[in-house]
């Protein structure tokens, strides 16, 4: 049986409380939301908190509300209920039905929006036993001094697996980060960056409160596509999220966010000239799906052959903007 290990466990009331706790013992506390990843990470010994900090009572992070700046989802809403929210079902259904294909129902129940954001990156070498990773010396992102996946590599290329994020990036999402200095909202593409260890630009004493979905993303058409081996729980080994601009007889835009294969979600560049003015038929989509080809690289990071999930990105780009745009083929 795996145990957790010993820590001491505070839980605030409040965001301030929070921030106290956080201020207070620098760099080592660790927030749980949900706890649905962050406790199988404790048992693994892949974080080593000497303080758990819960979020479980904070009810200010629970707010969803509309208003003119757009649709402001708090960041412990649950996946469960991100994926019944009438507002985020009609306006951006990307998002909604990303929730709604996190794992299980019961990990949806628990899992918050803030959770999935923070997700840790995961890789083969990286979500093991103690022991296993021990036998095979660590790795750069916990305990070694060496990338199993790209040996001479100098950063961490641990898969980023959340399936939210690509698509709040699809719609320009924001993420709101609170700190000792205050509030401020980051684009949540610009929340993510390209190393595994750490992949978001959170410092050890702030943490997210709130995404905004913002009033000028709606009316977009959008769609979230994932591939995983069991429909039933399992995360993703490629996702792909789009938002598109215009109607079928001619688009305007188009933002494709293509993940699960690197430390950070990849919004793919130069598809407006792929798109605008072009009928959404299947050269417009093929067109498309190999500009996405091209610009994906997976890795060895996770249990499934690389090259295959390559071959895979061009199919689930189609199959997204087919779903955009009710085409079955
Ligand atoms: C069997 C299994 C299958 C899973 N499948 C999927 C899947 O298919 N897709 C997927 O996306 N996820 C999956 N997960 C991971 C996880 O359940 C979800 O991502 C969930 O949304 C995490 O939310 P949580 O509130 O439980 O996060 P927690 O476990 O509480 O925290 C996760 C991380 O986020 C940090 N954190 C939490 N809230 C905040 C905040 N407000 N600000 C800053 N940092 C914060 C924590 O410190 C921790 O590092 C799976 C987990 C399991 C166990
Ligand atoms: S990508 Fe490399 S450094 Fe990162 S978890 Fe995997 S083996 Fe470790």
């Amino acid at each position: 049986m795996l145990t957790l290990p010993v820590f001491e466990w505070v839980s605030p009331t409040s965001l301030d409380g929070v921030l106290r706790e956080l201020a207070a013992r620098p760099g080592e506390c660790l927030l749980v939301a949900g706890g649905t990843d962050a406790v199988p990470n404790l048992k693994h010994r892949l974080h080593e908190p000497k303080r758990v900090v819960s979020l479980a009572g904070v009810a200010e992070l629970r707010a969803a509300r509309e208003d003119d700046a757009g649709l402001h989802l708090g960041a412990r809403l649950t996946l469960t209920e991100l994926s019944r929210l009438p507002a985020l079902k009609r306006d951006f259904p990307a998002v909604a039905h990303a929730a709604s294909l996190v794992a299980s129902p019961q990990i949806r129940n628990m899992g918050t929006l803030g959770g999935n954001l923070c997700l840790d990156t995961r890789c083969t070498y990286y979500n093991q036993t103690y022991l296993w990773r021990e036998a095979v010396g660590f790795c750069l992102k916990k305990d070694g001094t060496v990338c199993h996946v790209v040996p001479q590599g100098r950063r961490c290329v641990a898969a980023h697996s959340s399936d939210v994020a690509p698509a709040l990036i699809a719609y320009g999402a924001e993420v709101e980060i609170a700190g000792p200095e205050g509030r401020r909202l980051v684009s949540c593409d610009q929340f993510f960056v390209g190393d595994g260890i750490h992949n978001n630009i959170l410092k050890s004493d702030e943490l997210v409160t709130r995404v905004l979905l913002p009033a000028a993303a709606r009316g977009q058409h959008g769609a979230y596509r994932k591939l995983r081996p069991r429909g039933a729980i399992d995360f993703p080994m490629l996702s792909v999220a789009v938002a598109v601009r215009g109607d079928a007889k001619r688009l305007e835009s188009a933002r494709i966010v293509v993940s699960a294969l690197g430390a950070k979600p990849r919004l793919l560049g130069g598809l407006d000239a792929l798109v605008a003015g072009k009928a959404a038929d299947e050269t417009t989509f093929a067109a498309v799906a190999a500009a996405a080809h091209k610009q994906c690289r997976p890795l060895t990071n996770v249990p499934y052959d690389d090259d295959w999930r390559h071959a895979m990105v061009p199919v689930f780009v189609t199959r997204a903007l087919r779903d955009v745009f009710g085409v079955s083929a």
